[in-house]
């Protein structure tokens, strides 16, 4: 007999669930955010259904399953040896009360899906039991084909459909402007961290989403070897604020991420490191939100992780300090100085950004904030690229060391050097190390 396909409302229905091991414990999430009304009943309970019973979010009954628990019930969910589970569609049969019994498709009157879950869009697949490991590949498929994105574009569309509801359109040109909408495809802005500049840093969520780009926009910082990872379908934007002669304002990339995504394309935002950490990325998340387009967010590793892991110290060492800061030694225009007591205060690590040109002047306010002389200093350059350089010195020295390319970073602090951890290692002050990428 084929199945009737069905979506079913249980809000506010009273449902049965017999067993409540962790089978059981598996089907209460889904029957109470459907807004079913659950009465369990079984002589034992795993601690997370008695949680639920102890918060009035269901019942419970302690005890083993009697006919008259189906009175007035929806449905019932069995999740019990098969037993017990006949029993009990033998008995809903008679009350006409569904049945499903969990992995026993012989007590089932009706089966669980496997389903596309995307907010009010839903895909429910069934081979009626004869292939669950097909039923499982159609759904992957499926939810490649209508990634995250449909989720808060099946919200637009319902509401632009309310809107013509609402309006005084005309019934049939009212059907043509909702099928032109639906035949669209929502677009997409991925705001990714492409890490400090090894491939090998990327997440295996950046790279996954490269390779469903339309169209990537990219900043200075992301070496060619990243760049090779795009697939070639996908158009390539540079919009480094240092790229060419000309300069692509922030506000003509928030322009093309809105525009991209509103005409369907799928945008990836690449940045260095992680795209939160001094990277403007609340300033595009802000001209999103303005335009309600949808965008997630892939962290990557910044700077100053890849900067450490060349220097090969620890960001943090709770013998030594309890705080990590990240700094800028560029400021918005109008923005006050760091606080550089504040800073010297907290007595952990300090990674400072973009201090290119600025170093003197950097250690001089910390120096002049009660800093050590004599406190550890690594210059980071090209963190896990190909010509990788790390500079150690002091605090005091720091001023006199020649300057290194771009991108560079300073780690200043209670890294290797004092007190125990310093006994174990040698420090030659203005030593370069070449450490070259590890393979
Ligand atoms: N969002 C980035 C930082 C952007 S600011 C992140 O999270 O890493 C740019 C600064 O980052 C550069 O001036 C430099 O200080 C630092 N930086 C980026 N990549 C670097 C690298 N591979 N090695 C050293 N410093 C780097």
């Amino acid at each position: 007999m084929p199945l009737f396909p069905i979506f079913v409302k249980l809000e506010g229905r009273a449902v049965l669930l017999v067993g409540a091991g962790p089978v059981g414990e598996a089907k209460v999430g889904g029957l109470l955010s459907a807004g079913a009304v659950v009465t369990v009943v079984a002589p034992e309970a795993t601690p997370a259904i008695r949680t639920l019973a102890g918060e009035g979010k269901l019942v419970w009954r302690q005890r083993g399953f009697s006919p008259k628990d189906l009175d007035g019930k929806a449905l019932v969910v069995a999740a019990v040896p098969k037993d017990v589970a006949s029993a009990i569609y033998e008995a809903a049969r008679g009350r006409n009360v569904l049945v499903n019994s969990v992995d026993d498709p012989d007590n089932c009157d009706f089966y669980y899906p496997s389903v596309v879950n995307r907010g009010d869009l839903q895909i429910a697949i069934s081979t009626a039991g004869h292939s669950p490991a097909l039923a499982q590949r159609i759904r992957l498929e499926l939810e490649r084909q209508f990634g995250p994105e449909y989720e808060p574009w099946i919200q637009q569309l319902g509401q632009a459909r309310r809107n013509l509801f609402a309006s005084e359109m005309d019934p049939d040109e009212r059907k043509q402007q909702l099928h032109r909408w639906s035949a669209g495809k929502p677009g997409m802005v991925y705001l990714v961290g492409a890490g400090p500049g090894d491939p090998e840093l990327l997440t295996l969520k950046a790279l996954r989403i490269l390779g469903q780009a339309d169209v990537v926009l990219h900043d200075d910082l992301l070496t060619d070897e990243i760049l090779e990872l795009i697939p070639s379908t996908a158009r390539i934007e540079c919009v480094g604020k240092r790229h060419g002669d000309r300069q692509v304002t922030q506000q003509e990339i928030n322009r093309r991420l809105c525009e991209y995504a509103a005409a369907g394309e799928t945008v990836v935002r690449l940045k260095g490191g992680d795209g939160a950490i001094f990277g403007r990325a609340s300033e595009e998340m802000d001209a999103l939100r303005d335009a309600d387009i949808a965008f997630t967010i892939v962290p990557g590793v910044t700077a100053a992780s890849g900067a450490a892991a060349a220097a090969q110290v620890s960001l943090t060492d709770r013998r030594l300090g309890a705080s990590l800061v990240f700094l800028t030694a560029q400021r918005c225009k109008g923005n006050p100085p760091p606080n550089w007591k504040a800073v010297a205060q907290l007595g952990g690590t300090t990674a400072i950004y973009m201090p290119g040109g600025h170093e003197a002047d950097l250690a001089r306010q910390l120096l002049d904030a009660g800093l050590s002389r004599d406190m550890t200093c690594f210059v980071v350059a090209s963190a896990s690229r190909a010509e990788e350089r790390v500079v150690e010195t002091t605090l005091g020295q720091l001023p006199e060391l020649p300057q290194l390319p771009a991108p560079a970073l300073l780690l200043i602090g209670v890294l290797p050097g004092s007190a125990t951890v310093g006994e174990s290692r040698q420090r030659t002050t203005g030593k370069t190390r070449k450490s070259g990428r590890g393979h």
